[in-house]
């Protein structure tokens, strides 16, 4: 069974940039389960489907073609064979995500395409249910997070703009799968830290994690 290292936690709290990093170190595929949400979300909006009504998001998630691949150690998801990138990073499309994420269905469909991705090799997945819902099971689980103000300044130094206040409220609250640390998960603050910081601290563990497992 291939080995799997979950991450969760809050918006801008460095999920992405170090899963990249412990990806590329250990030679692990790459999955970002937040840009999935967003390509569905992203379909949605183009075809004009309203993301605020669940039975619209379900009857758009029963014919949407979605396929999955893995270029250069990183999981894609296909929308008609396209790969959607930059589009998907835009405010509108990140308050589209978290409205789409609440919907029991979609969060179905995505935890089945999710636990396909074993397919590729040993993962490191993040999102918000990584280690609650999508691999419980893996004994590798970490929770990031840093202070509200800090995680802002984060995005606004990006130039993104997104509120992440309310869609972090929105993905704490909602009734299914809500973002919350999982048991066991090793839980890192990394306020002023560098990304090289938290990732070596990530490693140690993982190292540990792993010979504890031989
Ligand atoms: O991680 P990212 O900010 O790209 O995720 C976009 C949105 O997708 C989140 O605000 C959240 O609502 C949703 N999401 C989720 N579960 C995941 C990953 C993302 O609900 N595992």
């Amino acid at each position: 069974m291939p080995i799997v290292i979950a991450i969760d936690g809050p918006s801008a709290s460095g999920k992405s940039t170090n899963a990249r990093l412990i990806a590329k170190t250990l030679g692990y595929t790459y999955v970002d389960t937040g840009a999935m949400f967003r390509a569905f979300a992203w379909s949605c909006l183009k075809r004009g489907v309203d993301v605020h009504s669940p039975a619209a998001v379900v009857a758009a998630l029963r014919d949407w073609n979605a396929t999955l691949e893995c270029v250069d150690g990183q999981v894609r998801l296909l929308v008609d064979g396209y790969f959607p990138e930059k589009e998907i990073r835009t405010a509108e499309t990140s308050a589209a995500a978290s409205s789409i994420a609440a919907v029991t269905e979609v969060r179905a469909w995505m935890k089945e395409a999710q636990r396909s991705c074993v397919k590729f090799g040993d993962l490191v997945m993040e999102g918000r249910d990584i280690g609650t819902h999508i691999f419980p099971e893996t004994p590798i689980k970490f929770y990031l997070d840093a202070s509200a103000e800090e995680r802002s300044q984060r995005r606004e130094a990006e130039g993104v703009n997104d509120d992440l206040a309310a869609r972090d409220k929105r993905d704490s609250t909602r009734a299914v799968a809500p973002l919350t640390v999982a048991v066991g998960a090793i839980v890192i603050n990394n306020a002023g830290e560098t990304p090289q910081q938290t990732s070596e601290r990530m490693l140690v563990e993982i190292r540990r994690l792993l010979a504890e497992r031989k």
